[in-house]
């Protein structure tokens, strides 16, 4: 079919037998290859046309839009007006060459962030061939057979052939935000979009039930592709401590505008030319103003997400990278995020017996037991695991794999070890229906005719099984009455042992033709499986590094709560005699006394997404910052609340990949511990940034205001100013951005969110630096003078000694409390680079004619250079001794 046809068909109102006749799919086994290389030669990748962001312009325009800027552009613009043509030039050059650099390096971020967020993989379960594959959105084609359940994002529009209890939220198509409820039946042409129920559209998510639908339009040619609302935004770059910064620089701003007032006032007072004072009041508001601060705070960022994504924490929105920083309690799931969701039953307990299997993994070598006969309520607890089960099992490259949830994959595994073939017996017994497992029902339940007699089988949590049961059958297969309390004993004793329970029932229906999803009564059970799980090693060395962080990791699991405190100790998570408390134990609490409840509990069992809710406000209620895993369609609310919401990037839904902050690429808690760590240290490097650049900015302002207030000529002149600011923020304080982590990061405690970005001890050390550079630009400059030597010579020396002391001031930056020693001179080379760099445009500036012309600046002599360097050790000695005694106190 072509393009425009498929768009111009209103599937809505075609039955299923014309729609599939339309698409030539067949809806039992899907296409073949050979169609769907055909058809995506016709239509392309299911991919919608990202929608054009600000174009290049307007976003180099913006950048011209900062206050900051403005000023600069002011100075310039009168400059000119004075007919000072060379300094006008240089100043709305430098403004370009800093427009141009925030442009790239806003660009890169943004691309860098989106790149990032298209890494995350979005795939889909198709049937094509006869058989069920994961695929990624991308390769679908008109006519596939795409196979829905609660949590996948709709990938292409679908006329759905079945819906069972399937219900989607369409806001973003419709507006619509209450779910909508999918069925497969036939509509009437005119039905709008809202009301098309028998229609899944791309963008929009299941937040129910299964179904099935076949691929009608796929990219632009989708409803949502052809008004393209749904395409992602750019990425936001603002975050909490940039926007603290803008207001910072915004007081600034007001703080320069009245000095660069008072200068002029000064000066005029004295007697000054009005242009003189005016050329001082320029160079105060171009010196003060810390043009590099903006760009280096995107790239310092940008590269802490970089480093997050090669540790396999990829970033959605920017803020998390200083969130993560301050994190105080993280809360994660157990299975496949602390354990390695790799389940291998261990333990059977049928007909009041109990057997052990032996092997390991997902390889069906093993037995069951020794000399067990595989009959009675064995034989139907095996048989129920396969039959009420959506898993496959796969050998690929002499490796076992199971395709679906891992805990049915243990489930196929067994029943292998006792000689049972799923394939043969799902044939055999076919499923007539079927309640999904969901985890706030914790259970699953399929129907079946065994050999004339239809039968439901079930398998979930004990406890929403047990309860509901009347009989249960004995080593022969026959029905007795139900021993709870022997049941319950053998449930504890595996679940004591870490091992994850699961209990099987069944339920004869008459001729039920559907399951009642109501909680089921009147069950026979038919035994226990416990399976192993064990916790991921990085997982157990993460937890650790974490409490040493200072960082509280409590455990929200939905499996039982002695499976959870076993599987807690072994992670080293418990404190001494620690119990685990339990989803009915949360919901008995008032808020008051859950606020008491999770300061001291690390362990929550059987709790239901929706009070993952519950917990991550309580514990921000008693201030924390709160980050929490999740993976299930319920768990969006939560991770959207936590201050760091975290979705898997391998089990996790689509619907919690939207609302997370953060994606992890394997499911890995380690992922979590890296990316704190990462994120203290990209916030040390911000800070090292702007400890650094301060002092530039304040002592250029001091030399201008000292030598105003003095009478004396300028010691640097604004071009010179110019110079400084842009070259040492590119050369040398961008390079702390490249600073690796401190050893020391995860032995401190997290930082509150309110603390000022730089205390107490840093405000000092930029006063004392900017002091420092008074003294030695002002101080030489008026040595010079004495001596002589040009106002060019004694103003090349002033230029000089802010670059050394700047370039030596780095060093004892690159750690904000350790010695320059002992941070070791070569572990970020970057810096060598940037110091090199420096050395040679400083000896452009001070011995190339050109330059000299440029910049007012003349060649200076071995004896000057001595000074500059006297004064550059000396300043970095005073800064090193003042570290020491902060450190002391
Ligand atoms: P976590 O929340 O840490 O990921 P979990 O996987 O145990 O842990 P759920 O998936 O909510 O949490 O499972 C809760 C309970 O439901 C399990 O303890 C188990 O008894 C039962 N269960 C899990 N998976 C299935 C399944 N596929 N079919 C039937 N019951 C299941």
């Amino acid at each position: 079919m072509d393009k425009t046809a498929q768009q111009s068909t209103a599937w809505h109102c075609l039955d299923l037998e014309t729609a599939a006749a339309r698409l030539e799919a067949r809806f039992d086994d899907g296409l073949r290859e050979d169609e769907v290389l055909e058809r995506r030669a016709v239509h392309g990748e299911n991919r919608m046309t990202p929608k054009a962001g600000k174009g290049p312009i307007l976003r180099l325009a913006l950048q011209f839009g900062q206050p900051l800027v403005l000023v600069l552009l002011l100075a310039g613009t009168v400059t000119s007006l004075l007919g000072e043509w060379v300094d006008a030039g240089v100043i709305f050059g430098v403004t370009l060459i800093n427009a141009v650099i925030g442009f790239i390096q806003e660009g890169r971020a943004e691309n860098a962030l989106a790149a990032l967020a298209r890494s995350i993989k979005s795939e889909v379960t198709v049937l094509r061939g006869g058989c069920k594959q994961r695929l990624s959105s991308t390769a679908l084609v008109p006519g596939d057979v795409v196979l829905l359940t609660a949590g996948d994002k709709v990938p292409a529009d679908l006329r759905l052939f079945l819906a069972k209890d399937l219900r989607a939220i369409e806001a973003m198509l419709t507006g619509e935000s209450t779910a909508v409820a999918k069925h497969d039946d036939v509509l009437p042409e005119d039905t709008s979009l809202a009301d098309r129920c028998n229609m899944a559209y791309a963008g929009t998510v299941m937040i129910s039930g299964q179904g099935a639908g076949v691929v009608v339009a796929t990219g632009d040619r989708t409803e949502t592709g052809r008004i393209s609302r749904l395409i992602a935004d750019t990425p936001d770059l603002a975050t909490p401590l940039t926007r603290r910064m803008a207001v910072f620089s915004n007081w600034l701003l007001i703080a320069i505008g009245l000095l660069a007032v008072l200068t002029f006032a000064v000066g005029l007072g004295r007697g000054e030319s009005a242009f003189s004072m005016f050329m001082a009041a320029v160079a105060l508001a171009v010196g003060a103003i810390p043009e590099g601060l903006p760009a280096a705070m995107t790239i310092t960022l940008a590269i802490g997400v970089s480093r997050m994504a090669k540790r396999r924490a990829i970033i959605r929105k920017l803020p998390a990278v200083e969130t993560l920083g301050s994190t105080t309690v993280i809360c994660s799931d157990k299975t496949g995020t602390l354990t390695e969701n790799q389940m291998t039953v261990r333990e059977l307990y049928a007909g009041g017996l109990r057997t052990t299997v032996s092997g390991n993994g997902y390889a069906p070598g093993g037995k069951i037991g020794e000399g067990t006969k595989i009959g009675g309520a064995l034989r139907e607890c095996l048989l129920a695991g396969v039959l009420c089960n959506d898993a496959a099992l796969h050998k690929a490259n002499r490796h076992w794999e199971v395709v679906g949830d891992p805990t049915e994959g243990a489930l196929l595994v067994v029943a292998r070890k006792a000689g049972f073939d799923e394939g043969t017996l799902q044939k055999l017994f076919p499923r007539l229906d079927g309640i999904p497992f969901d985890s706030t029902r914790q259970y699953m339940a399929t129907l079946h005719d065994i050999e004339g007699v239809r039968l439901a089988y079930y398998k979930g949590a004990l406890e929403q099984l047990l309860p509901h049961s009347r009989s249960m059958l004995d080593a022969d297969g026959l029905a007795v009455a139900v021993r709870q309390k022997e049941i319950e004993l053998a449930a504890r004793s595996m679940a004591e042992a870490g091992l994850r329970v699961l209990g099987v029932a069944r339920l004869g229906v008459g001729s039920a033709q559907v399951l009642d999803p109501s909680a089921p009564e009147g069950l026979e059970f038919i035994g226990l499986v416990g399976m192993v799980d064990p916790p991921r090693p990085k997982a157990i060395a993460a937890v650790r590094t974490c409490r040493a962080a200072g960082i509280e990791v409590k455990m929200i699991t939905g499996d039982h709560a002695f499976t959870a405190l076993s599987i807690a100790r072994q992670l080293g998570m418990t404190n001494n005699g620690e119990t685990a408390l339990t989803g009915s134990d949360l919901a008995a609490l008032d808020d008051e006394g859950l606020r008491a409840v999770v300061r001291t509990v690390n362990v929550f069992a059987r709790v239901d997404p929706t009070q993952k809710l519950r917990l991550v406000r309580a514990l921000q209620a008693n201030g924390e910052v709160v980050a929490m895993t999740g993976d299930g369609v319920n768990d969006a609310p939560a991770l959207k609340q936590a201050d760091i919401g975290i979705a898997m990037g391998l089990s996790g839904t689509e619907v919690a990949k939207d609302a997370a902050d953060m994606v992890l690429t394997d499911d890995d808690f380690a992922a979590i511990e890296a990316a704190v760590e990462e994120g203290r240290g990209v916030y040390d490097n911000l800070v090292k940034f702007i400890t650094w650049t301060l002092p530039t900015n304040f002592g250029e302002g001091l030399v201008i205001l000292a030598a105003v207030l003095a009478g004396t000529t300028l010691p640097i002149t604004p071009l010179q100013i110019l110079w400084i600011n842009m070259t040492t923020a590119v050369f040398l304080g961008l390079m702390l951005a490249f600073e690796p982590i401190e050893r020391a990061i995860m032995h401190r405690p997290p930082r509150p969110p309110a603390t000022p970005i730089l205390d107490a001890a840093l405000v000092w050390r930029i006063v004392l630096v900017s002091l420092l550079l008074l003294a030695g630009s002002f101080g030489l400059f008026l040595l010079e003078m004495a001596q002589g030597n040009s106002l060019a010579e004694a103003r090349t020396v002033a230029v000089n000694v802010f670059v050394v002391v700047e370039a030596m001031y780095l060093f004892n930056c690159r750690s904000l409390t350790h010695s320059a020693r002992r941070v070791g001179l070569f572990s970020n080379p970057a810096i060598w680079y940037g110091v090199l760099t420096m050395a040679l445009l400083q000896a452009l500036l001070t011995y190339l004619p050109l330059m000299n012309r440029l910049f007012a600046t003349a060649p200076i002599g071995g004896r000057e250079w001595l000074e500059i360097f006297a004064f550059g050790v000396l300043a970095f000695l005073v800064v090193g001794i003042d570290k020491r005694l902060h450190a002391q106190r």
